[in-house]
């Protein structure tokens, strides 16, 4: 029984000592206006209090509610306990709330300590109970009851005292309460606040994982990345190792090449020196050279003046097919004294006197004539013989000395298929005019080796019933043109030229090619008005040739003309003569006039005559500076191999055994 035995001064002492520590305790709460950190931590600590004010408050109210049952104690320790409350300090927290709570829970169960005071009735009301006045002791039962009734006024009064303190705790405590309320709304707030920015957080924290997976994938690629350049990066290394060891290993070749290059560059010092002599020895040479060049062209003129300025060559064309086989001997060609080796220059025809073997009743006797020429070609020579032949001369003109090639001959004796050549372009059969270009092309580009420059410029006339046409002419002019003009190139010149034709500079042979096609061309066209005018016309192509020698001062000119003249034929005077028949007379008289006049030119040009009849027809004086006297000639006679042609053949070669006589003068070149 300890406890009740307790003197209520100690007991309330205890509590003052246990109370101190309490009050001065410093508060935890929050003062007014203080403000709260942001972090979850800080937020707990300013939670708690609150927690444990409301447990504070809990005691408050069960103390408030506990309170009608009013301890057991006596006056001494009620006297205490009095002048212990004021020590309370007014403002006290929920933690000294709880201090008086417990006081007074640990007051509560006290026993009551009987009363010290001598002679008074034990007062206490709790514990073990008073001993009982006896019945007659009203006096003294009166005096407890009076000392009773005082107690409980002091307690009545203490407690009122208690409760008014406690009121004022309790609005104390209501006024923190509502600031408390009011903080925890702010708490809310703020709760609320930090949960939208834990919310924005969780968000950029998302957005931030999304980033880190993007980054961890472009981290993934980068690495690929890093890998697969690191690996370049060996390749590169191998590739740098490699080209080193090339780079030395041109280096050394390099060194070997200095030192051979210095060996060369001795070597080349002595070669210097040595095309210096041989320079020196090549414009030696190349005096010989030209001195030799000019011997050649002198030797070439001589031996062209030894074969003769006007040469006449035969060439019988071969039977073609579907003409009548002429008859065996009818056309012979013997030998020379040299034997079947000699290059033919004569030929035989024998002709039938028909009309002497019908009037004697006797085989027509046979005449035979003999023509001898400066060459014959049978019917199977070739396009390339016959150039051969011709080549030498050719070459005169680019040396500066006039050519002039004709064909003479009845029509379809072979005239056109010797200047220009046969039909379909066949390179066999291509005639004089397009081998000899080429000749004096490749000749003229030989010549270019030792300082000559050659120009050439093609035309190419018809003069048909002594009218001259352009064979290169285009466009509207195509074909019937209008009528060219010879006249001399300028007053006082020698040079003839044909006004409205074209002068067409050439170089090669594809070039040359193009304008026999196009003088093929403007015949054809001319034939749909006048038929047959081809061969009823003399064709003239001529060739401008211009050399000159720049080192050397040089020039020469002359033309090469190839003319393919018109059918040497006579009119049959036994014919009737028709409208058709009169105008074809006049053509055939034109013709036959400028052939004699021809002839007659190269006789005066032969006997040396003061006055050469050159303008007695378009031709001849066309050809006036062809036909002169420093002029070569050449004359093909082209023989039909046909029996019934026979007296044309005749005349023809007639005519050319009359020009063969003739020798022209010395010929000059045109040099200048
Ligand atoms: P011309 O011009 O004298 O009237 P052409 O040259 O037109 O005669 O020849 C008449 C025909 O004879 C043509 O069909 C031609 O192809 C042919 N001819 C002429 N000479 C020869 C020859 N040497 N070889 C083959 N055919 C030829
Ligand atoms: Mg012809």
């Amino acid at each position: 029984m300890e406890p009740q035995q307790r003197s209520p001064l100690l007991e309330v002492r205890g509590n003052v000592e246990l109370k101190r520590p309490l009050v001065k305790a410093p508060s935890r709460l929050p003062l007014p206006g203080t403000r709260f950190k942001r972090g979850p931590d800080r937020m707990e600590d300013a939670l708690e209090p609150e927690k444990k004010r409301t447990r504070g408050l809990d005691t408050v109210t069960k103390i408030a509610t506990s309170h009608p049952r009013p301890p057991a104690l006596t006056v001494r320790p009620q006297t205490q306990s009095q002048t212990t409350a004021p020590k309370v300090p007014k403002k006290t927290g929920p933690r000294c709330s709880t201090a008086i709570g417990t006081v007074l829970k640990k007051q509560k169960p006290d026993p009551a300590v009987p009363a010290q005071k001598p002679g008074a009735a034990p007062p206490t009301l709790g514990g073990k109970k008073p001993t009982k006045r006896p019945a007659w002791d009203l006096k003294g039962q009166l005096c407890d009851l009076n000392a009773e009734l005082k107690c409980c006024r002091e307690r009545t009064q203490t407690l009122n005292q208690e409760n008014q303190q406690l009121q004022d705790q309790l609005k104390e405590a209501q006024q923190q309460a509502r600031v408390l309320g009011a903080e925890c709304r702010t708490l809310e707030g703020e709760l609320a606040r930090v949960q939208a920015q834990a919310e924005q957080g969780q968000q950029e924290l998302g957005n931030l994982r999304a980033r880190v997976l993007e980054l961890e994938e472009q981290l993934g690629t980068q690495q690929g990345l890093v890998q697969e350049l690191q690996k370049e990066q060996v390749g590169l290394q191998e590739e740098r190792r490699g080209l080193a060891a090339r780079l030395e290993e041109q280096e050394r070749r390099l060194q070997a090449s200095e030192v051979a290059l210095s060996g060369s560059q001795a070597e080349v010092a002595s070669l210097r020196q040595e095309a210096a002599t041989q320079a020196t020895l090549l414009v030696a040479q190349g005096e010989r050279l030209h001195g030799l060049e000019m011997e050649r062209r002198r030797l070439h003129n001589q031996l062209q003046e030894l074969k003769g300025n006007i040469r006449v060559f035969c060439r019988v064309r071969p039977v073609l097919p579907g003409e009548p086989t002429p008859s065996p001997g009818f056309l012979l060609f013997p030998s020379g004294p040299g034997g079947s080796s000699d290059t033919p220059t004569r030929l035989s025809v024998s002709r039938s006197d028909e009309r002497r073997g019908t009037l004697s009743g006797t085989p027509a006797p046979t005449t035979r004539h003999d023509f001898s020429f400066d060459r014959v070609f049978p019917p199977g020579s070739g396009q390339d013989q016959v150039f051969e032949e011709i080549a030498m001369l050719v070459q005169s003109a680019l040396d500066g000395y006039p050519v002039c090639i004709f064909a003479y001959g009845q029509t379809g004796s072979g005239k056109t298929f010797t200047m220009e050549g046969g039909p379909g372009g066949d390179p066999q059969v291509e005639g004089l005019i397009p081998r000899a270009l080429r000749h004096l092309f490749s000749v003229a580009q030989e010549l270019g080796g030792q300082g000559w420059t050659y120009s050439f410029v093609a035309s190419y006339v018809e003069i048909y019933n002594e009218t001259v046409r352009d064979l290169l002419a285009t466009g509207t002019r195509k074909g019937q043109g209008s009528e060219c003009e010879i006249r001399r190139a300028g007053p006082g010149s020698e040079e003839l030229t044909v006004t409205n034709a074209r002068y067409v500079p050439v170089s090669c042979e594809k070039e040359v090619e193009a304008l026999l096609q196009l003088a093929r061309q403007n015949r054809a066209v001319a034939r749909t008005s006048q038929n047959e005018r081809s061969s009823r016309s003399h064709s003239v192509f001529q060739l401008q040739i211009s050399g000159e020698h720049a080192g050397r001062g040089l020039q020469c000119a002359a033309p090469l003309s190839l003319v393919d003249l018109a059918g040497s034929e006579r009119l049959d005077p036994g014919l009737a003569l028709g409208p058709g028949e009169r105008e074809r007379l006049r053509e055939t008289q034109a013709i036959n006039s400028s052939l004699s006049t021809l002839g007659l030119v190269i006789m005066a040009l032969s006997n040396k005559e003061s006055h050469v009849p050159y303008r007695n027809s378009k031709l001849t004086y066309l050809l006036q500076n062809s036909l002169g006297g420093s002029a070569k000639m050449l004359m093909f006679v082209n023989i039909s191999p046909l029996e019934e042609n026979v007296s044309e053949s005749l005349n023809s070669l007639r005519f050319a055994s009359k020009v063969n006589q003739c020798v022209i003068g010395t010929a000059q070149a045109n040099r200048k």
